[in-house]
């Protein structure tokens, strides 16, 4: 029987994320604050609560942790609303995939006498919505927290306790200063999520090539471009507004390296081309051996319901 790391839970926003976060006996009470009708009608379907409402306030009232689970961009205003009620002593932190920007929100929001330590789990899928869930998402995965620069024993005390709790849900816990966070997932995951969106969208769009033709032919590299570029589209608005410097930064060294790669075919310099392929199947081999190499979901261990039934948001 698992140890219980913190007596009473909160999550805000509880989607895909936010679902399978709520573990099984390392917490004792937990409670739900969703801004979704039906997001909140599954999660009381799916049985994940204690209790399920729509008010932050009062999800927080009497929590020890609370974790904000909601895009990037509505943290601050999830909060704001849940500050005045958030308990003294309460740990406070997020899931979300950009760290500098989403710290200063919740710094600036909530009481002093509460300690914010925002987080970000290296795992998901292009999936969205509580039913998307499964417990074994942050299974040997990285959680990067990205602590204030504190040094009280009372904060440590709970950065370490956040750390325990994310070890409960086997995941592997890494501190990271947060903008160094954002330039690092700029390159692994921003960037790439930019680079779908965009391949996607150009050959929807290319004359001469109906979209018929994109469906029926789409061959391996084409068909994992659009799995990324299924993925939800409000958090990928708000981690590319909300990580806008590191993003354009990358991308800038990005489209340099790509007309280098445009003037090695032009100019038939197929030495340097299998160079930077040989070095890159190199980096694949090195994510497989890392075993960081899959996401998918494996259901059917826990207290929660097996399947899955993660709905992709309209535009
Ligand atoms: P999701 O499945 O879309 O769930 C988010 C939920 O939060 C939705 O039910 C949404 O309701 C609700 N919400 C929005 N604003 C709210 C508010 N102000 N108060 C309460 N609830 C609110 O999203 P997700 O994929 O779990 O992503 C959540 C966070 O995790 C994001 O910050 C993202 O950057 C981060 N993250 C995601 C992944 C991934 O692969 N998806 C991986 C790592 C980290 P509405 O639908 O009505 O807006």
């Amino acid at each position: 029987m698992a140890e219980v790391i913190y007596p009473r839970m909160a999550v805000i926003g509880c989607g895909l994320i936010g679902s399978s976060v709520i573990p099984a006996g390392v917490v004792g009470e937990v409670i739900v604050a969703d801004a979704s009708e039906a997001a909140r009608a599954r999660i009381v379907e799916l049985g994940y609560a204690d209790r399920v409402t729509a008010d932050p306030a009062a999800a927080v009232e009497g929590a020890d942790l609370i974790v904000f689970a909601t895009p990037v961009l509505a943290v601050g205003d999830a909060a704001r609303q849940a500050a005045p009620a958030l308990k003294p002593g309460a740990t406070v932190t997020d899931v979300g995939s950009v760290k500098a920007a989403v710290s200063e929100a919740l710094s600036r929001a909530v009481p002093d006498h509460v300690f914010v330590v925002p987080g970000h789990p290296i795992a998901g899928t292009e999936q969205s919505g509580p039913g998307a869930g499964f417990a074994e998402l942050f299974q040997n995965r990285w959680i990067i927290l990205t602590p204030q620069d504190r040094q009280d024993e009372p904060y440590l005390d709970a950065v370490q306790r956040l750390a325990d709790f994310w070890t409960a849900l086997g995941a592997n816990v890494e501190r990271m200063d947060e903008k160094h966070h954002d330039l690092v997932l700029a390159v692994t995951s921003h960037l790439p999520h930019l680079i779908a969106y965009n391949i996607v969208g150009t050959a929807a769009d290319l004359e001469g090539v109906t979209q018929g033709e994109v469906m029926k032919y789409s061959a391996g590299g084409f068909r994992d471009f659009t799995r990324i570029a299924a993925s939800d589209p409000t958090m990928w608005r708000d981690v590319f507004l909300a990580n806008r410097e590191a993003v354009l930064e990358i991308l800038g060294r990005f489209t340099e390296d790509l007309q280098a790669l445009s003037r090695a075919i032009r100019w038939a310099e197929g030495d340097k081309l299998f160079d930077l392929f040989s070095r890159t199947r190199e980096i694949r081999r090195g994510i497989i051996a890392a075993g960081q190499e899959s996401a998918e979901p494996n259901f059917g261990r826990d207290h929660r319901p097996a399947g899955s039934d993660g709905e992709t948001k309209p535009q």
